[in-house]
């Protein structure tokens, strides 16, 4: 019968692309891929030959439904993204949440996504974290997920673009402060992979050294004891504040 496959492809390094996954992409009946043109290129490299069709956030909501009743009929289709994890930070979940609706088997492959690859040599501990996608990119809508960070008692991990980063890495150094601890990967898979660690000034200074450029993950180490407990102080001052002004 039919069903979608959710297909991981890799984030830089081809060798990535595990053996599943390719059978897959050679056996279904349709690859439903954000860009046709970047996949089709992934694909050739690959070796495979297979029927594309362009699915991705601004025709998901139109397209999901025509997938649907393709699936219903009994085709077996792929889905992609351009890198990584299909529904991670890329189109998906509309037609996972489709398919469920409709009783179409929905079957995860599991292979490369940046978050995991970055978070598993920052150094920082992987239980418990949290993964924030893209943050917004108006200033003071990203502090607002900062001060959630500072606070929070697990690593912290969001995507990046190369040319917003510097001003990123401010924003960071004014709420997280300039002794929290954060991680750059930079590249992962590919030949300049690079961990830049230190404080929030220590990246602030080296990336307005050396502008950043390629693909970014940031990590944001967990909120120490210190940090808690001077929030801590915080709350019992302002409840004593409202408990000496009521
Ligand atoms: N679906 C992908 C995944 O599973 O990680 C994420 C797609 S999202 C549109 C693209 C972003 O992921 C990039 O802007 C970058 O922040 C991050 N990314 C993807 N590949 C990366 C790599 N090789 N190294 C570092 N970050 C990467």
């Amino acid at each position: 019968g039919g069903k979608l496959y959710l297909v991981p492809t890799p984030i830089g390094n081809l060798e990535d692309i595990t053996i599943r996954a390719k059978k897959i992409l050679m056996q279904a009946d349709y690859v439903a891929a954000e860009d046709t043109r970047t996949s089709g290129i992934l694909l050739e490299k690959l070796g495979i030959k297979n029927q594309m069709i362009s699915f991705h956030k601004y025709n998901s909501k139109k397209k999901a439904p025509e997938l649907v009743e393709m699936m219903k009929s009994g085709k077996v289709i792929a889905e992609i993204s351009d890198a990584g994890m299909p529904v991670i930070s890329d189109p998906g979940f509309i037609l996972v949440q489709e398919c469920i609706k409709n009783d179409i088997p929905v079957v995860p492959l599991p292979g490369p996504s940046a978050f995991a690859t970055a978070l598993i040599a920052s150094g920082f501990d992987a239980q418990p974290f949290t993964y924030y996608g893209f943050l917004p990119r108006k200033a003071s809508e990203q502090r607002q997920y900062f001060e959630a960070m500072k606070l929070a008692p697990a690593t912290s991990i969001f995507y990046e673009a190369p040319h917003r980063l510097v001003k990123t890495l401010h924003n960071m150094v004014e709420v997280l402060g300039e002794q929290r601890e954060i991680v750059a990967a930079r590249e992962l898979t590919k030949i300049h992979e690079e961990f830049v660690r230190g404080t929030c000034s220590e990246l602030l200074e080296h990336f307005d050294q050396n502008a950043p450029k390629g693909e970014f993950v940031l990590l944001v180490s967990p909120a120490t004891n210190t940090e808690v407990e001077l929030d801590w102080d915080d709350l019992v001052a302002q409840v004593n504040q409202a408990v000496d002004s009521g």
